[in-house]
């Protein structure tokens, strides 16, 4: 997409500390890193989220984020990784093209876990919201 700042580091228009590149997917530093070696992983097809990612993409996009995972924890001698997605402004989503965030993790570091993002369950019966959720697959 022409004027999405990503789409533009894919096309190498604006600089970034690529760590990882294949046919499919890029990985750069995070310019404002949350820890050591903060990283964000996408797609090289513009896609605002995982939704609209074509199905073909979502394999490389993942064995993408596999590899700098691997990489990240040995190389920067890390206890673990957080690994997740802002979708959409209200989860506070900024660039909308997707991105899988790679969060080095450091026994002391202060930070939480994915659980800390919200917490403002509705109450409704499990099996409600399972109803409601499930895919059928023919
Ligand atoms: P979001 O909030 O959309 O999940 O994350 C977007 C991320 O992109 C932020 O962590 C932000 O620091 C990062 N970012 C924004 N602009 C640039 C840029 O020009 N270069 C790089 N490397 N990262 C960027
Ligand atoms: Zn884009």
């Amino acid at each position: 997409m022409e004027d999405c700042l990503f789409c533009r580091i894919v096309r190498k228009e604006i600089p970034a500390h690529i760590v990882y590149e294949d046919d499919a997917a890029l990985a750069f530093l995070d310019i404002h890193p949350h820890a050591k070696g903060h990283t964000v992983v996408i797609p090289k097809h513009h896609a605002a989220d995982l939704a609209a990612l074509p199905r073909e993409a979502v394999g490389p996009l993942f064995e993408a984020v596999r590899a700098v995972a691997a990489k990240a924890v040995p190389a920067l001698q890390a206890d673990g990784l957080t690994i997740g997605v802002n979708q959409g402004a209200v989860s506070g989503q900024t660039v909308h093209h997707l991105h899988v965030h790679i969060l080095p993790r450091f026994h002391g570091d202060g930070g939480g876990s994915i659980h800390s993002a919200v917490k403002a369950p509705s109450g409704e019966p499990l099996a409600e919201i399972a109803k409601i959720l499930t895919i059928e697959r023919s």
